[in-house]
Parts: C-alpha cells; structure tokens; sequence
C-alpha cells in the first residue's frame, strides 16, 4: 500500500479554553504533533505563557504559528469572518500581517514559529502572497479540495499560473505557490464541519472522519486535518477525535507528521530535484 502522511492543524487559537486544554491534552497524550494557528488579537498573556509552557514541554508535538491578525474585516458594510478577501490592497494587508507577527513575537518568543501562516477563512489573494513572502514567512496553510471539478480547476489555474481565477482560490498543496517562493501545505478534512454540500445537519463521528480520510488519501499524498477546538465542546466530540486518531495510527500505510518535518522533507525533495 502507498504510504500517506497525515498532518494535524488546530485553528482560532487564542484563549486557554477548557475546549483548547482537551484538544491539546488528546493530542499530546496520543503522541500526535499539532499546528496551533494562533490569533494574535486573541492571544492575551496568560495564553501566551500556558502556551509557551506546553510548547517546551512538547516542542515536537506543539507548533504555534500565525493565523492572521485580526481575524475580521470590514467588507463593504458587513463585518466578515474573513481578514484578506475583498482586493486589499497590499500595504494595508503587509500592515496587519506585519503587526500581528510583532504581536507573536512578543507573546511567544521563541515558541513562536513563523514560517507558517494560516489566512482566515483561507481567503487569500496576490497581495497576500506577497505581504507574506516582504514578512519573511515560507509556508501559506489553506484548503485543498479532492472532488473531480476542483482538481481540474487547480490543474488550469496552475498552467495560467495564478493564485486564483473567476473568484476562486487554486490549491498548490505541495508544492510553491505560482509566482512566488512561498510553498503550500493545506488541509482537506475538516473535523468540525456541520453541514454537508447540501446544506443538511451533519456530525462528522470517527466513521464518517474514516470515509472521508479514505477518499482524500485516494487523491493526495499529503491529507491535512483541520480541527477547531473551540467545536469540542462535547464528550463525543474529543472522542471521536480519539477514536479517528487511533485509527490513523493503528494503519500501517498511514504516517503522521507535523507541518515543520513536512515541509523541511518537501523542501530537501525539491533541493535533490534542483541540483
Ligand atoms: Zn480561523
């Protein structure tokens, strides 16, 4: 069987939650390497220095790396979940990406890693692109999609040679980014995910994670979870996770990582390749 390499992402830190406590505390427990997207205008003090703490204790199982800055934006007269849609422009978006950096830097010193930056929402655009590589990150997080249409889609974007087209975001997952020297590691499952494409209710139990894990790994080499602790709010939930988790790990095709040891493998291929 191929081997596939599974990656854990945890977004919207901020606080030190219960929800935030238990999603670490599993992770770390099952020996499963995590990275922490942290929201720097949601990290206060005592976070930070929790943080700080667990990271030491656990440097290959904890990474904490930026997740915008904000994590909102004005678009038009909506308030928006989202920090970087919307076409602005590259010195205001260079203002917030810098200014949240500083704000990590200061908080988590050097438990901070900042080669990896998540955009919220995943909305991205050019100016992203190159307000990230003037800040000095290497790594940009989004999502990848696995379904027939979207991979055709990448296919043509990547042969135009474009961050996106006709208001969609191409997925370079694994590779760098057109025209830029910033690479992409992106995940395609989304543990805390409550509706289906049709919109119905959905509860994604350790079975269904199983079904979906299975379909991506069909289409890609590199399958990227996304959880957001703050939806662990339950017993059931942080025991799904376990027993998805534990799944992973009892399959013998199946490699779990953490976003660093990928990226410095990915980035050794494309060195060997290049000389
Ligand atoms: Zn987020």
């Amino acid at each position: 069987m191929t081997s596939t390499t599974v990656f854990f992402r945890d977004d919207d830190v901020g606080r030190m939650t219960p929800a935030l406590r238990d999603v670490i505390e599993l992770l770390v427990e099952e020996g499963v390497p995590c990275s922490y997207q942290v929201v720097p205008a949601f990290l206060d003090a005592e976070a930070a220095r929790a943080l700080c703490e667990i990271q030491v204790r656990h440097p290959a199982l904890v990474h904490l790396n930026q997740h915008g800055h904000r994590h909102e934006q004005m678009l038009g007269a909506e308030r928006v979940y989202s920090e970087f849609a919307g076409g602005r422009p590259l010195a205001e978006q260079l203002a917030e990406i810098a200014a949240g950096r500083r704000r990590l830097e200061e908080l988590l010193g050097p438990a901070f890693d900042p080669t990896l930056f998540t955009p919220p929402c995943h909305k991205y655009d050019d100016a992203t692109i190159q307000a990230l590589e003037a800040t000095g990150f290497q790594w940009l997080s989004a999502g990848v999609k696995t379904d027939p249409f979207s991979q055709i889609y990448y296919g043509i974007g990547a042969r135009l040679g474009r961050v996106g087209f006709l208001g969609k975001r191409v997925s370079y997952h694994g590779g760098r980014v057109a025209g830029s020297a910033l690479s992409e590691l992106s995940v395609c499952i989304d543990v805390d995910e409550d509706k289906d494409a049709a919109g119905e209710r959905i509860e994604k139990d350790d079975a269904r994670l199983w079904q979906e894990f299975e379909r991506c790994r069909r289409r890609l080499a590199i399958v990227g979870v996304m959880l957001h602790h703050a939806c662990c709010d339950r017993p059931e939930k942080l025991a799904w996770l376990r027993a998805f988790v534990r799944r992973l790990k009892a399959d013998p095709g199946v490699e779990i990582l953490s976003m660093p040891v990928i990226a410095g493998r990915l980035s050794g291929e494309r060195l060997r390749a290049a000389s």
